[in-house]
């Protein structure tokens, strides 16, 4: 039988407790480039989109202790998590950036520019499944990326999953956004409001995959949404 859960709430039980962390440890050393990106953002009205900024500190440590050089970015939005990739990366390192809204992209572009990171970045405007195929066709691409961020379209997760294992180098890391889709994976589905529900279930079914998917070891950190990080067996 499986030990009982531990009864306390875990660490982000209280508003205040994420004010602090974020007060605390996040903000005052995040990267200017992104506090600029960030806040360029604020104004979209699709702004709670961005990626957290406390997920993206740990992304950083990933994508530093892993020498991350070649990488792919599924939902770019205004390019946060874009950005910080690509700070991240050495100088010769590359994103191969996907998304079907070049004008949000366009939006943050001109941070990146003055950034000094754009040449790191291929943007592709297009649908994710197509742009990976794509990837595909060149055989020297398979097993051949060192990081995969998916940030888009829920419902694809599990298929950009089988395509993404053949990109990545054993040991390569994929990072899935948005897992714990807003706490509703928790909740009976009844009790989620009709807006959430076609995520919620997209996410449960892609949770369900992940526990079980012997090609990876995984770890769900609940930071801004929900982070699963993947690695490659
Ligand atoms: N990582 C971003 C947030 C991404 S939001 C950040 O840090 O700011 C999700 C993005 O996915 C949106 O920009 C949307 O245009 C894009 N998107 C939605 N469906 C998509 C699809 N099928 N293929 C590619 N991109 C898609
Ligand atoms: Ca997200």
């Amino acid at each position: 039988m499986e030990p009982k859960f531990a009864t306390n709430k875990g660490l982000l039980e209280t508003h205040e407790l994420y004010k602090y962390i974020v007060e605390n440890n996040v903000y005052p050393r995040e990267p200017k480039p992104l506090k600029e990106l960030r806040a360029l953002t604020t104004t979209h009205p699709w702004a709670v989109m961005g990626t957290a900024p406390e997920a993206g500190q740990l992304i950083e440590i990933l994508l530093k202790v892993i020498g991350a050089k070649k990488t792919i970015e599924i939902g770019v939005f205004t390019g946060y998590s874009l950005l910080l990739t690509a700070l991240a990366i050495p100088e010769d390192g590359k994103i191969v950036a996907i998304d079907v809204d070049r004008e949000a992209y366009e939006i943050g572009l001109p941070v990146i520019q003055k950034a000094g990171v754009e040449h790191k970045i291929n943007f592709i405007e297009s649908e994710g499944l197509p742009a990976l195929d794509k990837l595909l066709e060149d055989p020297e691409n398979h097993g051949s990326f060192d990081y995969v961020f998916v940030d888009a379209d829920k419902g694809n997760y599990i298929n950009y999953h089988e395509l993404i294992l053949k990109l990545l180098k054993v040991n390569g890391i994929v990072v899935y956004d948005n897992t714990l889709w807003f706490g509703t994976v928790a909740k009976p589905e009844d009790s989620v409001p009709e807006g959430y529900r076609r995520g919620r279930t997209a996410i449960v079914e892609f949770n369900k995959a992940l526990a079980t998917d012997p090609r990876v070891s995984i770890s769900t950190v609940p930071l801004g949404d929900g982070l699963t990080i993947c690695r490659r067996l």
